[in-house]
């Protein structure tokens, strides 16, 4: 081939290749361009280009056309080859802009000299377009995933998280960025959660078989809280097939779990409610069986039999007793609702411990020696008198020393005072009633302050009681802003503890001198002694007889009025150790007379003198009204020995 013939296909080939080519002079005037190039500017030929400048193409602006001069400038001066990307607007396409690919390298002439520059460049716009399209529609993806609800993640095969979700990104504590590229050894939670991960992970990758987690570990949220997820993790492949890591997608069950837990809780719940009930009724139907059982029996034998007076008196006195006993349970259930629906002030004045814990010990004793048992008591000679409720302290101890009593055939019981701290004007006490009875199974032992709740139930051991002692002392116990606890072990003994924090009775010498004289107030039961006069003020022949009766054999010296008038007359003009006055009575009810009296005690500086009223209604209806009024107590009728006893706890004695 000659030299024309080899450069006339070589211009043949320039002017049919697909790329745009040009060439420009130094000056950077065209010289010359390829078919395409002249199409693309807008020229009827490529002869046309010859002599003309990039400014000549109107739809060039100015800085792009002097970029393009100073592109060419330094490869003529530097001699490079320079690859670039322009974007010009394109008066054919009605000037939206176009990507050229753009390599521009000098002209050399035959002495080697640099005479211009040649470009050759080639039309990306499309690829641009499709480029950037795919790059948009991955951001929206990304986007999508970021937002997706749950928790989605994608670790490489290095364990290490490559992907992930909003909700990931939250639950790690870290940010977006730090997240990326971490495993969960490196991550907040444990070291022995991140390590089942990894090799839930491993084993998801080598096997390729989806892994559901239902009960998955805990996670610790950066808050400190915890969250309980569902997780499946599957296998992350490339276009190639080949595994590349693994993808997890977790729910979270937190509140699933919350609500199943719960749940479990209240079926538990409800199993030892319907326990409890089952068992309630069984002692119920035992206790009001029993005496049942005697009354009808008895009075059926009375109704056949003709009887000797002296027989006749012992059935009666059966029958009394069944009743008793009935009406015992029935009080007992009376006091359940009562101390449920208590709004009772506590009353604040000075105990002396010492004092207290002799009375209990004269309380007690006559129990104590019927059943031959020891009665050992531990007081701390040091105790400094508090401010307590006295009769509400008093009544619980009572109770707890008779459930030892009670439930302890032999050995002996103990009362104990310790001081445990003291500090400023506050007092820690620990109380303990140790006995060496029957004990309480371990089983039971969280229920027994619960209401009729027997630990020794009727039906299985003859111990008398209904199940509300201990539910009343708790309450009592709580009123008195102290807390107790019990431990037992059967067939060894029990001990109750109760904490108090006292405040201290001060150093006034008049509030402990209340304290001693209210030590000389014990009475001894039955002793025998004339215990003095009392006003029973009671318009119903019947109780007044029954009443009469009961003090009567305590020792007391009864006066009976049956209207309120006389009643008043009667507390003004005479002197009682206390009186009883019933509420229902025909022209002053029992309440008005204790409040006049009341106003008159204080008008005219007489001491406190203990009063009491009697009710056919419920305690509730007329407890706050009293208790404003001052009178001391409200018994329910029937008025019974019991009630004597809760009087005497009030009381002074009388030589
Ligand atoms: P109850 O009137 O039946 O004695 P409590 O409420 O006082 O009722 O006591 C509840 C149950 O706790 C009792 O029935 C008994 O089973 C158990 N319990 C209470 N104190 C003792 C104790 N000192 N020793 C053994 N069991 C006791």
């Amino acid at each position: 081939m000659t030299i024309e013939e080899n450069f006339f296909s070589l211009d043949l080939m320039v002017h049919n290749m697909p790329h745009y080519v040009y060439w420009k002079n130094k000056k950077s005037i065209y010289m010359a361009c390829n078919d395409n190039t002249a199409h693309l500017l807008g020229l009827k030929n490529k002869e046309e280009i010859f002599g003309k400048r990039d400014k000549d193409f109107y739809w060039l602006n100015e800085s792009l056309t002097d970029q393009f001069i100073a592109d060419d400038q330094r490869v003529m001066i530097e001699k490079i080859t320079l690859t670039k990307e322009y974007s010009i607007p394109i008066k054919q396409f009605g000037g939206a802009l176009r990507f050229f690919h753009t390599d521009k390298l000098p002209l050399y002439d035959q002495q080697n000299r640099v005479i211009g520059v040649l470009a050759i460049a080639i039309d990306i716009t499309d690829q641009k377009l499709a480029e950037k399209e795919s790059h948009a529609s991955s951001l929206l993806l990304e986007d999508i995933i970021f937002n997706l609800p749950g928790l989605i993640y994608w670790k490489n095969k290095q364990h290490q998280y490559v992907g992930f979700n909003k909700n990931v990104v939250e639950l790690s504590g870290l940010s977006r960025e730090s997240l990326y590229g971490k495993t969960d050894l490196e991550i907040n939670w444990g070291k022995k959660e991140a390590k089942v991960f990894q090799k839930e992970d491993k084993e998801v990758m080598e096997t390729g078989i989806i892994k559901i987690t239902e009960n998955a570990l805990p996670l610790k949220r950066a808050d400190g809280s915890y969250i309980v997820v569902r997780t499946e993790k599957n296998r992350l492949y490339d276009r190639e097939g080949s595994i590349v890591g693994m993808l997890g997608v977790a729910l979270d069950i937190t509140d699933k779990k919350i609500f199943e837990q719960q749940l479990i809780i209240a079926k538990e719940k409800a199993e030892a409610a319907n326990k409890a009930k089952t068992e309630f009724i069984m002692n119920m139907s035992h206790d009001l069986r029993t005496p049942l059982a005697g009354i009808i029996g008895l009075a059926s034998i009375q109704v056949d039999k003709k009887m000797e007076q002296q027989e006749q008196q012992q059935y009666g006195q059966m029958i009394h007793s069944a009743g008793e006993q009935l009406l015992e349970l029935l009080n007992s259930v009376i006091e359940v609702i009562a101390a449920e629906h208590s709004v009772e002030s506590i009353k604040k004045e000075a105990i002396n411990l010492i004092e207290l814990s002799k009375e209990l010990q004269t309380l007690m004793q006559p129990s104590l020696q019927s059943k031959g048992l020891q009665f050992q008591v531990n007081v701390d000679p040091m105790l400094p008198a508090v401010i307590s409720d006295r009769i509400t302290l008093k009544r619980l101890l009572l109770n707890l020393l008779s459930n030892a009593v009670k439930f302890t055939p032999q050995g002996e019981i103990i009362l104990e005072i310790n001081q445990i701290a003291l500090e400023k004007d506050q007092v820690k006490l620990a109380i303990r009633v140790v006995d060496t009875g029957i004990g309480i199974a371990k089983d039971r032992l969280d229920k027994i302050f619960d209401r009729f709740y027997r630990a020794h139930p009727a039906y299985q051991a003859e111990y008398k009681g209904y199940g509300i002692g201990l539910y009343l002392v708790k309450k009592a116990v709580e009123r008195l802003n102290g807390e107790i606890n019990v431990a037992s072990e059967e067939g060894v003994g029990s001990c109750f503890t109760l904490n108090f924090n006292f405040s201290l009775a001060g150093k006034d010498p008049d509030e402990n001198k209340t304290v001693l004289q209210e030590s000389e107030l014990i009475l001894t039961p039955g002793s025998g002694k004339r215990k003095g006069t009392v006003l029973v003020a009671e318009d119903n022949a019947l109780v007044l007889h029954v009443v009469k009766n009961i003090l009567s054999n305590l020792n007391y010296k009864v006066i009976a009025v049956t209207n309120g008038k006389a009643a008043l007359q009667a507390l003004q003009t005479q002197s009682f150790v206390w009186a009883l006055l019933d509420i229902g009575l025909p022209d002053l009810s029992g309440i008005d007379i204790a409040q006049a009296y009341r106003q008159w005690e204080q008008a005219n500086n007489k001491p406190h003198r203990p009063l009491f009223v009697l009710t056919a209604h419920a305690v509730e209806e007329v407890k706050e009204k009293c208790d404003e009024i001052g009178i001391d107590y409200v018994f329910q009728k029937p008025f019974t020995c019991k009630d004597v006893q809760t009087i005497e706890q009030f009381i002074q004695p009388v030589e």
